[in-house]
């Protein structure tokens, strides 16, 4: 695969795409699908379209935008939208109701079930667009009102164990770095992230910014070999579940040979003794490269390494 096939790198938004009009209503906005957080300047029209570009003078996109970014006015009618209530009849076609009938169902349905297995044999999924309000509300709900703690939403799914390693490992949870930082690294790894096709303009910008400067390192962890992969020097294809195990075989090898940055460990660092003891029993040895789907072609010069100390797991591209 070339880096031109990948779909997300093929279009880019730009503000002269707008029209010039006069009555036009523009609102500086945020594209909503990825953490990316690209800007966004919208236009609404007095004719009532709207026309969408990236912003120029937002610090995450620069004005570009991905293929979904740039579709977001297709979005925004009300054409193939849920608007009315809908429930599956007899026949298995779905027919519009009324809220009341609606509401009414569903409660029925809850009652139903509870009454015969206990609050328990109900839950709710939530969504993970929904705003802080909103979760209150589900849970008061289910947890207050039903009487059980089946609640769960994807937004926690996605986040959580990325929030307790945050605090674990920084005190709170924020991201302690910014979009330059990852362009003027020497070394990027992504663990576990197709970042071609899921953050796509910050894809990009680290493709432009190992153009400019090819002596960068990319390194992809990943037992996929995804797109991203394309980009890397080198690709680890570590089995699931042995990334703990790496970590703590690159933490253990880094402090045997004397690779440890011990100003900076000393100055923005506590608890490396702990750190450095509770890794060197779980020195990967066990850690094993992931087996190579039959879609994702061996190379012939494949060759399996389990040795996570030379970071020779898979067959890079292209080697140091
Ligand atoms: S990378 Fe694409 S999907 Fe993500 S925020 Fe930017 S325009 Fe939206």
């Amino acid at each position: 695969m070339n880096l031109s096939d990948i779909p997300v790198i093929l279009s880019t938004g730009s503000p002269t795409l707008l029209s010039a009009d006069a009555s036009a209503t523009v609102t500086d906005t945020t594209c909503p699908y990825c953490g990316v957080g690209c800007g966004v300047r919208a236009t609404r029209h007095a004719n009532g379209s709207v026309e969408v570009a990236g912003d120029a003078s937002h610090g995450s996109n620069q004005g570009r935008l991905c293929v979904k970014g740039s579709a977001l006015a297709e979005t925004v009618g009300l054409e193939g939208r849920l608007l009315h209530p809908q429930v599956r009849g007899a026949d298995g076609a779905l027919q519009q109701v009324s809220w009341d009938h609606a509401l009414d169902k569903v409660a029925q349905g809850f009652k139903d079930i509870i009454a015969e297995h206990g609050p328990d044999a109900v839950a709710l999924y939530v969504s993970g667009q929904l705003l802080t309000e909103d979760y209150y509300v589900a849970n008061k709900l289910m947890k207050g009102f039903i009487g059980s703690a089946n609640i769960d939403t994807n937004s926690r799914l996605c986040m959580s164990s990325a929030v307790a390693g945050h605090k674990r490992a920084f005190g709170e949870d924020l991201v302690p770095g910014n979009y330059e930082d990852l362009e003027l690294a020497d070394l990027v790894v992504l663990v576990g992230s197709n970042t071609a096709w899921c953050h796509p303009i910050l894809f990009q910008r680290l493709l432009k910014a190992k153009e400019a400067r090819p002596d960068m390192k990319l390194v992809v962890i990943d037992p996929r070999r995804t797109a991203t992969c394309e980009l890397a020097d080198l690709h680890l294809p570590v089995k699931p579940g042995t990334d703990v195990w790496l970590f703590n075989g690159l933490l253990h090898y880094l402090a045997q040979h004397g690779a440890l940055d011990q100003s900076f460990i000393d100055a923005h660092t506590s608890g490396l003794d702990a750190a450095l003891a509770a890794a060197v029993p779980r020195w990967p040895r066990r850690a094993r490269t992931a087996p190579m789907s039959p879609r994702w072609p061996r190379p012939a010069s494949w060759t399996p390494k389990p040795c996570v100390a030379s970071m020779r797991c898979s067959p890079p591209r292209r080697r140091w």
